[in-house]
């Protein structure tokens, strides 16, 4: 007993010892990394505009960058002007001519200050993260007037409609315009269709963290349980029409940077 005491005192001081050698032989260099080097990036000036790199999405001009959802051969017909745009429910909705993957998407909108109605009927739309088809086909992140405006908590601002409540509710009045920060790492499918890795998304509201990196559990499911049933490639970012009788919302400064 006392012996193998004695080894295993022994073995711990050698073992300490060659620990606080090689300690003492280490160089600051060897725990540096001088490549690869990150490319250069210049930040905004103004908190929430573009850094160099983005690709704008709406810089208040034009719709150019944005199709019909359901005719992608068709220019988006929501109305610009003032350097905003203003959702045209009578149209439909629109999304991005460009598909994406992984991404960084500054996006800011007003719920208008004379809004009416209530629940999801007070200045709906959406954004879906990823369109995969016509209509509301994607996964969806809750735009909705939510200073004061009650309904389901996983269908009120900064849900994944349906699937999450907002950790916190960082609502600004109808008339005062919002952002939305946001981190989505796409899924990834295997070859069989089936899902590899599920999205994840992390959100900011007003600056505010409201998910974080949420998994989704698939695409929005109005009724039901999401799950992934189809395996989708890059997809467009989509704005949503929705069908309810309040005063229409508006965008402007929309930015993405591929990840
Ligand atoms: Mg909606």
């Amino acid at each position: 007993m006392k012996l193998s005491k004695t080894i295993i005192t022994t073995t711990l001081i050698l073992g300490g010892f060659t620990l606080t050698q090689a300690q003492e032989n280490a160089k600051h260099e060897d725990t540096e990394f001088y490549t690869p080097v990150p490319n250069v990036v210049t930040p905004a000036k103004i908190a929430g505009a573009a850094p160099s790199d983005a690709i704008i999405l709406f810089d208040g001009k034009n719709l150019d960058q944005w199709v019909m959802t359901d005719d992608r051969n068709t220019p988006a017909k929501w109305k610009v002007g003032k350097g905003v745009f203003t959702v045209d429910k009578s149209t439909g909705n629109i999304e991005t001519k460009q598909s994406f993957n992984n991404y960084q998407l500054h996006l800011e909108w007003k719920i208008p200050a004379n809004i009416t109605g209530e629940g999801q009927a007070r200045g709906n739309s959406g954004l879906f993260l990823a369109s995969i088809g016509k209509g509301d086909l994607g996964y969806e992140l809750q735009l909705l007037d939510g200073y004061n405006n009650k309904t389901y908590t996983n269908g009120m601002v900064g849900s994944v409609y349906k699937q999450t409540t907002p950790m916190v509710n960082a609502s600004k009045k109808p008339g005062e315009w919002q952002t939305y920060d946001i981190i989505w790492t796409a899924p990834v499918f295997n070859t069989d269709g089936t899902v590899k890795s599920p999205a994840k998304v992390t959100v900011l509201y007003n600056g505010v963290i409201v998910q974080n990196n949420f998994e989704l559990k698939g695409p929005t499911q109005y009724v039901g349980q999401p799950s992934y049933q189809k395996a989708h490639g890059p997809s467009p970012i989509k704005l949503q029409s929705h069908g309810d009788k309040s005063e229409p919302i508006s965008f402007r400064n929309i930015w993405i940077r591929e990840i």
